[in-house]
């Protein structure tokens, strides 16, 4: 069932996306080459916590981390570590808070100091998507709308949606009703309504769409390792249209 938020439980959530949206633009100041992961994920936490906030990652099903970091070929789900950023990398930086009981989670992919031509367009495909997904989260259009408009953008500019890892609904849990593919048929689905909150997120391939999860049962990789971008906003349906509560801006278009 999707519920609907009240005025003052979409304030809370806001309160928890707008630490989101200021982690991601703290974290973007410091992704260049020779930081690792880890060190991402320590002033991640620090800045969690000095917000007042919990991560809601950390100890999800087991998640060991603060945040995530998914370099290159790595779709979704990286685990903070020893990895060191290189010249050229593209790192997804995923970032799920939780605030007076109240959820908000967003993810950027960013570039680590000069990146290849192609990377570059994953990005800004990969973001576009995001943003095409979110134009149609209006109420009255159908759920599978936003689906298919993230899966028409991605692939009309070369590229693949995956379909193991999708959106979803968000509130007073990280994951709520419903599941938002990457992919659909535009007019099918559940009727959206004003008070729907959402997470958004394409996860674009430059290859396959074909996923496959490392041994430590969370890394998911592109299978022919070929490189993967991950864009995530939590929105809110609101009377006049989708708001953005996860505050950070269009970057890559
Ligand atoms: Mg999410």
């Amino acid at each position: 069932m999707i519920t609907l938020k009240s005025k003052a439980e979409v304030a809370c959530i806001e309160a928890a996306c707008r630490i989101v949206g200021d982690i991601l633009e703290f974290l973007e100041a410091k992704i260049k080459p020779g930081v690792t992961t880890l060190e991402l994920d320590n002033l991640a936490g620090d800045y969690i916590g000095q917000r007042g906030a919990v991560s809601a990652f950390k100890g999800y099903k087991g998640f060991p981390a603060n945040i995530c970091t998914s370099v290159n070929d790595v779709i979704v789900h990286g685990i903070p570590g020893r990895q060191v950023l290189k010249d050229g990398d593209i790192i997804s930086v995923d970032v799920g808070v939780k605030l007076n009981g109240y959820y908000g989670d967003a993810a950027i992919t960013f570039p680590v100091g000069k990146i290849s031509q192609e990377a570059k367009r994953l990005l800004a495909v990969a973001e576009g998507a995001l943003y095409e997904g979110i134009s149609k989260a209006s109420a009255d259009n159908r759920l599978y709308d936003i689906s298919s408009a993230i899966q028409k953008y991605a692939e009309s500019n070369g590229f693949s949606v995956v379909r193991e890892f999708v959106g979803h609904g968000i509130g007073s849990k990280m994951h709520e009703d419903p599941q938002i593919p990457n992919f659909g048929e535009a007019g099918t689905g559940p009727r959206l309504k004003p008070g729907m909150v959402f997470a958004i997120e394409p996860m674009v391939n430059s290859g396959t769409y074909k996923a496959e999860v490392l041994e430590d049962g969370w890394t998911a990789v592109t299978k022919d390792r070929r490189l993967s971008a991950h864009f995530e906003h939590t929105i809110y349906i609101g009377e006049g249209g989708p708001e953005i509560l996860t505050k950070w801006q269009k970057r890559n278009l």
